[in-house]
């Protein structure tokens, strides 16, 4: 078996130094696959994605125990901008577009850490388009005055401008009408399949999660308490119970 992309090895994660949140959370992304990460509101979904990015400190956390490898290498220590360097880009919860910038600008802030050409950030700008042509046809829009879809495509399509290997993907169908949520996933789903980019995506829409993902851990209270390929956890009662709403 050849080693993940990315392995999290039992990390603890403080706020405010007393604060324990993860009580030592562990899970792989193998390169390629998407991996959903569930659980109920305040379960530590975003802490882990913010301390696999390294966004914590912002908010006075601290990852106190344990490691984040990626590539082989150990990642705790580098700053959230020399990770995009490496290949790993967060999409955050609630999309955090800038909403007085218009959508194209938007999309081209996501290419600030890559020296690339004009024309080489010309050329992903279309790719970007060709992925979602809502976004072209809203090109010259304010992006605080389009949809919250637009808004989540935005953020998509912010974070493809780093050419990513891997997406950490904070929430992407909250609050989207369940045809929105759809075409999000099944942009995942295409840039998983013909672009090779891995997913670790945090998500509480358990139904929508197990559907596209390889693979779940189902995290609780700080710890992971059940983790499986996709499919066997939508057939687990349990998950169904709990998870699913169906019993
Ligand atoms: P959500 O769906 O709300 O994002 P989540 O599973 O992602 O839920 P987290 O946001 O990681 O959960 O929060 C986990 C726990 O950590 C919650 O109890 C929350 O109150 C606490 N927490 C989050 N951020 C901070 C912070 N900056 N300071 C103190 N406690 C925090």
């Amino acid at each position: 078996k050849s080693p993940p992309l990315l392995a999290v090895n039992n990390i603890e994660v403080i706020y405010d130094h007393v604060i324990l949140v993860l009580k030592g959370v562990s899970l792989e992304v193998p390169e390629g696959k998407i991996v959903a990460l569930l659980g109920a509101n305040g379960a530590g979904k975003t802490t882990t994605l913010k301390a696999i990015s390294n966004l914590l400190r912002a908010e006075r956390g601290e990852v106190t125990r344990g490691s984040i490898v990626y590539k082989g290498r150990r990642v705790d220590a580098l700053s959230p901008a020399a990770l995009v360097k490496m290949g790993v880009v967060q999409v955050m919860e609630g999309r955090h577009v800038f909403g007085h910038l218009t959508v194209e600008e938007n999309l081209l802030t996501g290419a600030y850490t890559r020296r690339a050409s004009r024309t080489e950030i010309r050329r992903d700008l279309e790719l970007v388009y060709s992925y979602f042509p809502r976004l072209k046809e809203r090109r010259n829009a304010l992006a605080g005055f389009t949809s919250g879809g637009e808004q989540q495509m935005t953020a998509v399509g912010r974070a493809l401008m780093a050419r990513p290997t891997m997406i950490l993907l904070d929430e992407p169908s909250m609050g989207l009408a369940p045809q929105i949520v759809e075409e999000i996933y099944e942009i995942v789903k295409h840039l998983n399949q013909s672009e090779g980019v891995s997913f670790l995506l945090a998500e509480q829409n358990t139904n929508v999660a197990l559907r596209y993902a390889n693979y779940g851990y189902i995290l609780e209270n700080g710890r992971v308490v059940m983790d499986g390929e996709a499919r066997t956890l939508a057939d687990n009662e349990d998950v169904k119970e709990f998870y699913l709403g169906v019993s």
